[in-house]
């Protein structure tokens, strides 16, 4: 897989690539990152790569130009022509689609992956209209350029790549992973290790040694041996934290009977709480 970054400071991402999954994904050539510099394809002396507003307002805009001649040196099919199992490009702004795991396990089925980097105000929408086949937002909030958000991008898809991680269960069973197992699960894997998470729930907490920690012990649960109970703990566990902090997503979980009574007893608890 092959991502081709386009900025204006393709120096922000010397660093961000360099640790962990990442690092080691593309030492083994599974990933390629490309970053391509705007002030490259300029062909004035200042290499200008934005200008005003057209109907004014603050700030300045990045031209089209330098971004179509970037975007035509990468052989990449025209948009019309693009295959979209293949390749895609793709525009980071706030206005943007909002970006999920499920963004992420779509996208790292591409081949090749061509993001465009914002700033000031924004991209000519021509850009958007005729070179971009999406157009993601990282959340709600604006950030001051679409480096953070490439590098967040390419982080999410690159560890759910196949081999990516040690353990291909580690990114089905947490925060926001699948919602059921599959049933062509390859048997060779055995039962996966965490089998109370996480169904498009959020993960459940996590404990490690020392078993006392600043006068806080780890769950009884947890160490008593007993599978079972750790895996109701742990399914309870997700199931509140989910209902405390993203109660939406439970409208869209798979949620068992067991789940429901789980959550009865918790709402029960809380308001006699309040
Ligand atoms: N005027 C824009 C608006 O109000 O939506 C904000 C422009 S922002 C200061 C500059 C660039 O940062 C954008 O073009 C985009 O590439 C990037 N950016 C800002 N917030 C983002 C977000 N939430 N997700 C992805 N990219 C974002």
């Amino acid at each position: 897989m092959r991502f081709d970054l386009l900025t204006i400071f393709p120096d922000f991402f010397t660093s961000p690539f360099r640790y962990g999954i990442l690092s080691r994904a593309i030492a083994v050539g599974q990933v390629e990152i490309a970053t391509h510099d705007l002030r490259s394809f300029t062909h004035d002396r200042h290499r200008t790569v934005d200008d005003r507003p057209f109907g004014g307002g603050e700030g300045m805009v990045l031209k089209p130009e330098p971004i179509f001649d970037a975007v035509a040196t990468l052989n990449i099919a025209p948009k019309e022509r693009r295959d979209p199992t293949q390749e895609t490009v793709i525009l980071l702004s706030a206005q943007g689609r909002p970006f999920t795991q499920a963004i992420a396990q779509d996208l790292s089925t591409l081949k090749r992956i061509v993001m465009i980097c914002g700033r000031y105000e924004g991209v000519d929408e021509r850009v958007n209209d005729l070179l971009c086949d999406r157009e993601i937002s990282i959340g709600d909030y604006v950030l001051s350029g679409g480096e953070l958000a490439a590098a967040i991008i390419v982080d999410a898809v690159v560890r759910v790549l196949p081999g990516a991680l040690g353990n291909p269960d580690s990114s089905r069973f947490e925060s926001f992973g699948e919602v059921d197992i599959p049933e062509n699960r390859d048997p060779a894997l055995g039962p996966p290790r965490s089998t109370h998470g996480s169904g498009g729930l959020l993960d459940y907490p996590h404990y490690t040694r020392p078993a006392e920690f600043r006068g806080m012990a780890v769950p009884e649960a947890l160490s008593s041996g007993n599978h079972e109970l750790v895996r109701r703990w742990r399914r309870r566990m997700s199931l509140e934290k989910t209902k405390r902090n993203r109660p939406d997503l439970l409208a869209k979980a798979h949620l068992t009977r067991e789940d429901q009574e789980i959550l009865r007893k918790f709402e029960a608890q809380n308001s006699f709480e309040e």
